[in-house]
């Protein structure tokens, strides 16, 4: 065998071994599933809540893992927030908090008339909340200009990208996590926010662009995100949009595979209902052997998870021959399971929108062929079962319930989640 025969067999091994033939996620081995939230917000940036609600929110509702993600800040060093009526932080919610964590926990200060109270800090929050095995908190950030992307498990505050494009604002902050990641050997990972807010979106040619990027929310609960699209925007839904850009980035190159987390980008602790961005509405299981910060990022790295906005499964496995999802069923609740995928040699062009009745579309995303993302099964059976043809780029699952969802993103949404792509 020549060098170069060599070095093709090679390459040929890397690229099935980053395909994953074959994938068993569930349970056993001492692996389980952790509950988590990657995207929330408190005082420190525009959430609500002081952050130790936010985090007793999370610990009480059995989640596992939790990362307080503020716009361009991390929890360090001295901050005051003003209390007052018209401030986030009324004397009422203060009292509230002394209440729930003690008088002593809560520290007032008053200067020259005005009432302020300190944030605590990512560090007493740990010490406060953690307990090994049972609750962790992972240090974050929603890295926040042009293109929002969350930076987890990251050890210093990164810079937000002075970049006037969607395109090299996701790109400067997607490599600012990855170096990061280096220089401490550390895992880290960035999932890119809600791609369907208009301006504060990404459209899909710019995450087709930064192939580099590794997620994405397809599920992100805050109420003005747009997931199920929008007309006058021209946006499609997340489906949709993940399956253009599993599509066309596949065709290029199988490595590049887009992994979609579920997130409740909290914003609002204190009235519930539909619309607005409360805790509890999407989420990510992961399954991992420990609840370590570096041990569930590298689950996440190979995608050992799924996004959940309430739907739960115990396993995700394929094959050569199948992709399997066995859902963890509720009395009285039926679940429609949809094989979603792209066949090979499909048509990757695209055009640009045009500009709409003279109005500018923010972000315009990219019109693409509706080969792109296909429905290739739907059953109601459980395990959920899709026997692959063999002509498929990739095939991933999402699983929809009969169950109303309390409090949902939009009215009438139903438990949902969706399993990773497996690539062909
Ligand atoms: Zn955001
Ligand atoms: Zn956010």
């Amino acid at each position: 065998m020549s060098i170069r025969q060599m070095l093709v067999v090679i390459l040929f091994a890397s690229a099935l071994a980053n395909a994953q033939p074959a994938k068993s996620l569930k349970p056993e081995g001492g692996k389980q599933w952790f509950r988590g939230q990657t995207h929330t917000h408190t005082l420190w940036s525009d959430g609500d809540a002081a952050p130790e609600l936010a985090v007793a929110w999370y610990k009480e509702h059995k989640y596992d893992f939790l990362s307080v993600t503020d716009h361009n800040t991390m929890l360090r060093g001295e901050k005051f927030f003003f209390v007052g009526e018209k401030s986030r932080l009324t004397a009422e919610r203060v009292a509230k908090l002394q209440e729930k964590f003690g008088k002593d926990w809560v520290e007032i200060s008053e200067a020259g008339g005005e009432v302020m109270m300190r944030l605590k800090t990512y560090d007493e929050l740990r010490k406060h909340f953690e307990e090994p095995g049972k609750f962790i908190l992972i240090e974050g950030e929603e890295i926040t200009s042009k293109a929002h992307v969350n930076g987890l498990n990251v050890r210093y505050k990164i810079t937000a990208s002075k970049a006037e494009t969607t395109e090299q604002a996701v790109r400067d902050h997607v490599h600012a996590v990855d170096e990061q990641g280096k220089h401490y050997h550390v895992p880290m990972i960035s999932h890119v926010n809600h791609p369907n807010w208009g301006d504060l979106g990404v459209p899909p040619q710019d995450m087709i662009a930064v192939d580099e990027s590794r997620f994405f929310e397809v599920y992100n609960g805050h109420g003005g995100v747009k997931n199920w699209g929008d007309e006058e925007l021209h946006r499609v839904n997340t489906d949709r949009y993940w399956d253009i850009v599993l599509a066309v980035r596949l065709t290029n190159n199988p490595e590049n595979i887009l992994y979609g987390v579920g997130t409740d980008d909290t914003h609002d602790y204190f009235e519930r209902g539909p619309g607005g961005a409360i805790p509890g509405r999407g989420w990510c299981m992961v399954l991992s052997e420990n609840l370590e910060a570096d041990a569930i990022m590298e689950a996440f790295k190979r995608g050992d998870f799924y996004a959940s906005a309430g739907v739960l499964l115990d396993a995700i496995e394929w094959n050569e021959k199948e992709y399997r999802v066995s859902i963890q069923a509720e009395p009285g609740v039926t679940y429609k399971t949809i094989f979603y995928g792209t066949r090979k040699g499909a048509d990757t062009s695209s055009k640009p929108i045009d500009f709409e009745k003279g109005k500018e579309v923010p972000n315009a995303p990219h019109q693409y062929s509706d080969q792109l993302g296909i429905v290739l099964a739907e059953t109601d059976a459980n395990p959920a079962v899709y026997s692959f043809k063999g002509d498929e780029l990739y095939v991933r699952a999402k699983v929809v319930s009969s169950k109303l969802k309390p409090d949902p993103f939009k009215e009438g949404d139903v438990e949902m989640a969706w399993t990773q792509p497996s690539v062909r």
